[in-house]
């Protein structure tokens, strides 16, 4: 278990990733290493009166590091709520919100193709971190300084909390996937050009940001965290244009229309033995079958279930062995997009096709996705073919 939940809001559950119970000790730590200096530096500028000898007795230090850190992360999963209630208000309905290592993800289970809409959703999280920077450091203002411990303890986090979030309003503002900024940057792009175009736009000034970044973090700062956060925009970047692309791409394709169908799929028996099942995929060049018993799909076979019998055994173990019978099915017409999304969600290569009435009517594979989408690509037809009912069929290889 990579992520586990830790409570709801407005009926969205909110989940923890592991590598945030690491980012977590790591700020308060970070931040009460630093208390002297921080406090030095609000007292320069906003004449806050922090008296450094009350400030770093004993043990106070960790704690306001540790009261700063469950601040700052709970000002993200505001942040994330402030995007999701908006999303909520459209129409989008929102999956989860995640702590990970990077901060907060509200995970929309679509993308709102409007600009307007993304526009809003986009700028509420934003919006809601300079709320909540401006609201503590009018707390922060508003409490005079008392010399007393737990006064001065509660205006060091409010100091703190006032900078930070609007500092995260900025830094999710900059206008490249996938922060905020660079939705914003999409929306208004979106509104005289295709969503795919914008889209691509958006990504390259994401990556463009993303190398920058990095080259800070690696040369002027030399910095392991915004090396990898550099890392980590780069890559959402380039998913982002290639998750648009082939959405754009798909738009009314069906999985029958790009499966390879039943009576093209070669099946195996169960009772085949691993050496011959091996000969198979060498001779064919396949490396995934449906293992079929008396006409009804029972399994599905790849070269590392095979590979998984040590050479010597081959002959004694059969398919039925070493087969997988957890298989996954979608329908003929499910579109090809949640397909995809279910290949990837589960880690695996292939899907039955099945039908209600007619049973196992096909495979869909990943190779079957990437050869259709090189083909819709190349043909430049970006269009659901439109006013007939039968599609044009891409079927690759047909
Ligand atoms: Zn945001």
């Amino acid at each position: 278990m990579r992520r586990f939940r830790i409570g709801s809001a407005f009926g969205i559950p909110i989940q923890l990733d592991l590598t945030f119970l690491l980012v977590l000790p790591l700020f308060a730590w970070l931040i009460g290493a630093q208390v002297e200096q921080w406090g030095g530096l609000v007292n320069d500028v906003w004449g806050a009166g922090f008296d450094a000898a009350v400030l770093t007795t004993g043990a106070l230090p960790w704690l306001l590091g540790i009261a700063s850190a469950l601040g700052l992360f709970t000002g993200v999963v505001l942040h994330e709520l402030g995007h999701s209630l908006v999303a909520k208000r459209y129409g989008f309905p929102i999956e989860s919100i995640t702590l990970w290592l990077f901060g907060g993800i509200a995970q929309l289970t679509e993308m709102p193709e409007d600009w307007r809409t993304e526009l809003y959703i986009a700028v509420a999280g934003p919006v809601v971190s300079v709320i909540l920077g401006g609201l503590s450091y009018v707390a922060f203002v508003s409490i005079p300084a008392t010399g007393s411990i737990l006064v001065e303890s509660v205006r060091f986090v409010l100091s703190y909390l006032a900078v930070v979030n609007v500092a995260l309003a900025i830094f999710n503002l900059m206008p490249g996937f996938p922060m905020d900024g660079g939705r914003v940057l999409r929306a208004l792009l979106a509104r005289t050009r295709p969503y795919a175009r914008a889209t691509q736009i958006a990504a390259e000034v994401g990556k463009g940001f993303a190398i920058l970044l990095g080259l800070f973090g690696l040369l002027a700062a030399f910095n392991p965290f915004l090396i990898a956060l550099a890392f980590f925009i780069y890559i959402g970047a380039a998913s982002e244009a290639q998750q648009t692309t082939m959405r754009a791409a798909f738009e009314g394709v069906e999985v029958q229309d790009i499966m390879t169908p039943a009576d093209r799929v070669q099946t195996v028996s169960p009772d085949a033995s691993v050496a011959d099942l091996i000969d198979l995929m060498f001779r064919e060049r396949h490396t995934g079958y449906p293992v079929e018993r008396d006409g009804e799909i029972v399994g599905l076979v790849t070269l590392e279930d095979a590979r998984a019998v040590r050479d010597v055994e081959r002959d004694a173990y059969t398919v039925g062995d070493v087969m997988t019978t957890d298989v996954h099915a979608v329908g003929p017409e499910s579109d090809v997009m949640t397909a995809l999304g279910e290949l990837e969600d589960r880690s695996i290569g292939r899907l039955l096709v099945h039908d209600d009435r007619k049973g196992f009517v096909g495979l869909l594979t990943r190779t079957d996705v990437m050869t259709a989408l090189s083909i819709i690509k190349e043909s430049g037809r970006y269009e659901a073919p439109s006013g007939t009912d039968e599609p044009e069929v891409i079927r690759p290889g047909a």
